[in-house]
């Protein structure tokens, strides 16, 4: 033993657990690597050392392609209203208590990203029900960018940083929005004071896309979900937030783990809204449109229950960062829509996880239901509880005469009318103004129409005059005032000093097209 461990030996705590290895085994030395002599080289026998590096090199997993700063904790669903003649679903019935975990998020910044940045903001919940784990993965915004995920990728994109220059781009985000007028809606509620909540408990949350729920008499409403907070909507300004992110970047973190820890839990009113089959035929816009909410006169929110975050994660990296949440992961009596982007999510989420966490990512602990599992995928990587749950090891294909899990047809689906050919609709017939127009005239208050402007407006600075002015022109069509004061704001910059025009490198040069 050399002095240096002996020196260490000497001051251990003796009621320390004994140092292993990972495969556990007694480690005799944790402080000096093993060499050819006191001066001479390392040996590759000291397995121990390798071993720390290489898992060194291993601690990182790819992060979210999108959603990757994320804040989260474990809490209970309760449910205390009655909605259980629309639905069979056990954890909608009423006096239901369901342990989940929610995951919030930015969507564009990269894991050290500043909590406090505009950005839409991701609220995704996984209830670990009786009936396996049903995860609603919503914003806190009621609409969405695109209705299309064909556009998915292309405007992610834009959120993220330019190939060359490595910054984030407002050319690139206001050229896509300024061309895709369904983003009108998401823009305006963005850029409005909710773009920035105080803390996650300061926002609501929204499935955003429509649901369907199911009764026992195996018939169908559609839904949509809202968790309204009962802290209060709180905003800052970006002032504000530059502010505190000059002093910390962690605000949500910070905000969120200490008052779980000082037991001021937060609460969420969880509502739905319920439209018939019926209805959704006769409704003006298409109720499977993530860019539209329903409006509260037509299909008033019914107040069902309460969410309470109330336990932080032992461990970051092996709760909140391996979370795995998809729109897929539905439990009899919810089920999903048309919607086109909600369809898209079913596959690319779990899609992400296969790659991001492993194929078996569902064996993860945080991932893990809470009630039998018994499937038929086999191997693959952490296929350490998947495969075969009967105990009986002929049973490892389907079907099979060794008394291996089998489907359940009376939990099918009521059929789905469709209506027309397979091809592909155009989207861009559908209104992209009327509910923009609601917002801006019926919900935006006094000075927050201003703000409004000042935050378009003030991420202008270096977007080429033609994208404004396509911008411009949609603004009007919600409404002359909108155009009116996002213009006024845009002059008043364009004098100041800080504006800096057509400065991106890929828009010195107006394309000929424009
Ligand atoms: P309502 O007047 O009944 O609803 C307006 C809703 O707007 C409020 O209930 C609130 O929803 C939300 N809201 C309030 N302040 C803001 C804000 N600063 N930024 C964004 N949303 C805010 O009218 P309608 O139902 O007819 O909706 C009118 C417009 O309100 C819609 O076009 C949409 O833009 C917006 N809106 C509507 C929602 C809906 O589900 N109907 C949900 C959210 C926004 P909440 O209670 O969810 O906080």
């Amino acid at each position: 033993m050399s002095n240096s461990s002996q020196d260490n030996a000497a001051s251990l705590n003796k009621n320390a657990p004994q140092l292993t290895t990972s495969a556990g085994a007694p480690v005799p030395n944790n402080q000096d690597s093993m060499t050819a002599g006191e001066k001479g080289p390392l040996l590759v026998q000291d397995y121990q050392l390798l071993e720390k590096l290489a898992h060194q090199n291993r601690e990182r997993i790819p992060e979210r392609t999108v959603h990757a700063k994320g804040w989260g904790a474990y809490g209970t669903l309760k449910i205390t209203g009655d909605i259980s003649k629309y639905t069979k679903a056990a954890c909608l019935q009423p006096g239901a208590e369901t342990h989940m975990i929610a995951r919030f998020s930015t969507v564009a910044g990269e894991q050290g990203a500043a909590d406090h940045e505009r950005d839409v903001r991701g609220f995704a919940l996984k209830f670990y029900t009786p009936e396996g784990n049903w995860d609603l993965v919503g914003n806190n915004t009621p609409v969405f960018f695109i209705r299309d995920a064909y556009k998915f990728p292309d405007f992610i994109h834009t959120q993220k940083r330019h190939p060359k220059t490595n910054l984030r781009s407002p050319t690139a985000m206001w050229d896509f929005w300024s061309l895709s007028p369904e983003s009108l809606h998401q823009v305006t509620i963005l850029m409005s004071d909710r773009g920035i909540p105080l803390s996650p408990m300061h926002m609501n949350g929204y499935g955003s896309h429509t649901f369907s729920l199911i009764n026992d008499q195996n018939e169908r409403v559609w839904v949509k979900f809202h968790f309204k907070t009962q802290q209060g909507h709180k905003t800052v300004t970006n002032a504000e937030a530059e502010d505190i992110i000059g002093k910390t970047r962690e605000g949500y973190q910070e905000r969120l783990f200490n008052a779980i820890e000082d037991k001021r839990f937060p609460k969420w009113t969880f509502q739905v809204q319920i439209m018939t089959e019926s209805q959704a035929n006769a409704v003006e816009f298409n109720p499977f449109d993530v860019t539209k909410v329903w409006p509260h006169d037509e299909f008033p929110p019914h107040d069902i229950g309460e969410l309470e975050l109330n336990r932080n994660p032992e461990n970051y990296f092996a709760e909140i960062e391996s979370v795995a949440f998809s729109p897929s992961n539905t439990v009899p009596g919810i089920s999903h829509s048309p919607d086109k982007m909600l369809q898209a999510r079913l596959f690319s989420y779990a899609d992400a996880h296969r790659y991001r966490l492993g194929t078996h990512y569902e064996s993860l602990p945080v991932n893990q239901p809470k009630c039998p599992v018994h499937h038929y995928h086999k191997d693959g990587e952490m296929n350490t509880y998947g495969g075969i749950k009967t105990g009986n090891p002929n049973a490892y294909y389907e079907p099979n005469s060794f008394n291996g899990p089998q489907d359940n047809h009376d939990l099918e689906e009521p059929a789905l009318a469709l209506d027309g050919d397979a091809a592909r609709y155009s989207h861009k017939k559908y209104d992209d103004f009327k509910q923009v127009r609601d917002l801006f005239v019926k919900v935006l208050k006094g000075d927050e129409k201003q703000r409004l402007y000042d935050n378009i407006a003030g991420t202008w600075a270096g977007v080429p005059e033609f994208i404004c002015e396509r911008q411009l022109a949609l603004f009007k069509q919600v409404h002359p005032d909108y155009e009116a004061g996002v213009r006024e704001s845009w002059e008043k910059i364009k004098q100041s000093n800080e504006y800096v025009p057509n400065s991106h490198p890929v828009t010195e040069k107006t394309p000929e097209t424009v």
